[in-house]
């Protein structure tokens, strides 16, 4: 973790820093590609190193678009460890994808227009075969393609959002609310029951101080349209000694925050902190 920044812009332009029109999809931690952009703690973060190790992998990198410092090595600003399989949301240069059904290019040049004494025949329109049209004309072939690629970004995108509903409600509470706090979000579905199909998003804000992470806890509680279930969210001190892969620990805050959306998608946000128990090497882990 590093210090929060708060001069950085919530939504930094990816499409200007990409070169090309961004993509959001979902996709696995094992999926992530080096010039990704995916969330952090600390916001978005430019994949540049990706480590992996059986069962856990790390993603690191640097806010999108911030100069890399001619320093000898220097290390990514933020570094997250998932698990492989784990469905993140990830940001892509729409160039990474190839043809789309259903959305083949439709540049042509403008009809040429009288205008007084002089004809001006230099504009390009820029449409799809799915029947999209941009609503303006073009001064160039190649701002005319950039266009049609900004929608075939847009195609893809709805995709996603279409796909997982906890997606959709987080992408869009970021755009009316840009203050919210950035989570790691990892994406599920509810498989079963009245809300089945529904997206469900998670979040482990455990890397936070308890203070921080109660404020976190509190800002997504705040947003409207979101239903608390109030037997799901607990802030409690706890005096328990639980099993982790390295050892008993004694978990000292549990910290919960379990909200429903109005489609039944989910957003769920955990804080766990434990004491070490006896003789240990300092390491709460
Ligand atoms: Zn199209």
């Amino acid at each position: 973790m590093t210090e929060p920044r708060p001069e950085q812009p919530p939504v930094p332009d990816l499409a200007q820093i990409f070169g090309a029109p961004a993509v959001t999809i979902l996709g696995r931690v094992d999926e992530v590609v080096l010039g990704d952009t995916v969330d952090s703690l600390d916001g978005l973060v430019r994949v540049r190193e990706i480590v992996q190790r059986p069962g856990r992998w790390d993603l690191a990198g640097d806010p999108p678009g911030q100069p890399i410092r001619f320093a000898p090595n220097p290390e990514p600003a933020t570094r997250l460890s998932l698990q492989p399989s784990d469905r993140i949301r990830i940001r892509r240069s729409v160039n990474y994808f190839g043809r789309l059904n259903g959305h083949t290019k439709k540049v042509a040049s403008h009809n040429p227009v009288k205008r007084g004494s002089y004809i001006h025949v230099d504009g390009y329109t820029a449409a799809c075969s799915c029947g999209w049209k941009s609503d303006k004309v073009l001064l160039g072939r190649h701002s005319a393609g950039r266009t049609w690629l900004a929608h075939k970004a847009g195609q893809l995108t709805d995709a996603a959002y279409g796909s997982n509903s906890a997606l959709m409600f987080i992408a869009t509470a970021e755009v009316v609310h840009p203050h919210l706090p950035p989570l790691p979000w990892r994406f599920l579905t509810v498989t079963g029951g009245e809300h089945a199909g529904a997206g469900i998003a998670k979040a482990d804000i455990s890397a936070l101080p308890v203070g921080q992470a109660r404020e976190v806890l509190a800002a997504w509680r705040a947003v409207p349209g979101l239903t608390a279930d109030e037997e799901m969210c607990w802030d409690r001190e706890e005096d328990v000694v639980v099993h982790t892969l390295r050892g008993p620990r004694k978990q000292i805050t549990d910290l919960r925050l379990h909200v429903a959306g109005p489609g039944g998608e989910q957003l769920i946000v955990d804080a766990d902190y434990y004491a070490v128990i006896g003789p240990g090497d300092g390491s709460p882990w």
